[in-house]
């Protein structure tokens, strides 16, 4: 097989040298609370997170989430995740958060549950300066039986915080649950592969 990063031949799904390159990013706080992160988002895992986000390559979330949930030192009972905006899913053909959520709950054992609807459309944040930036305006999904005890909230790359920060407080507000956060790469500043997503 080939290096989903360098695309150089591998017998993994990193080659050594790429997988030598990752960065574990230490946990971040935002709104007061702690958030789990996978990894530095520069080298090798800034473009594992284009992969899948860009190019629907799945296995990318199956290299990340290990990456993320090894470093969870609580139970939790389900996993959720900030959805992609539909207009960007439909373009794109993946919701990225969805697919680490699944493969997060997955190294779990726990269900994924679908608790947000993301707005059609939002103007995307990924190189805008911070100061531009709005978070999208979620709004809660009725449809699905509702886990009680302790959510996970998983969200792809974390900026500024304030896309995950209200997602979160959302659902606290409406389920009364304890909600943690973890994200897959940790970014001060991303400037996108692309001009425009
Ligand atoms: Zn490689």
């Amino acid at each position: 097989m080939t290096c989903l990063t360098c695309r150089n031949w591998s017998i993994a799904s990193l080659c050594g040298a790429c997988a030598a390159r990752l960065e574990v990013a230490p946990d971040r706080i935002v709104d007061g609370h702690r958030v789990v992160t996978g990894l530095e988002h520069r080298g090798p895992a800034r473009i594992l997170i284009h992969r899948l986000k860009y190019e629907a390559m799945l296995e990318a979330a199956q290299v990340l989430a290990p990456l993320v949930s090894s470093q969870l030192d609580y139970p939790v009972d389900a996993v959720t995740y900030v959805p992609r905006v539909l207009a960007r899913r439909w373009r794109y053909g993946i919701d990225q958060s969805r697919e680490l959520a699944r493969a997060i709950a997955a190294e779990l054992g726990v269900p994924t549950i679908r608790s947000l609807q993301p707005p059609w459309w939002s103007p995307p944040s990924a190189g805008a300066p911070a100061a531009s930036r709005r978070p999208p305006a979620f709004s809660i999904r009725r449809r699905f039986p509702i886990p009680t005890g302790r959510w996970l909230i998983v969200d792809d790359v974390l900026t500024t915080g304030a896309t995950l920060g209200q997602a979160a407080q959302k659902l606290r507000e409406e389920f009364l649950i304890d909600v943690r956060l973890a994200v897959a790469t940790s970014a001060t500043e991303v400037t996108s592969l692309r001009s425009r997503r």
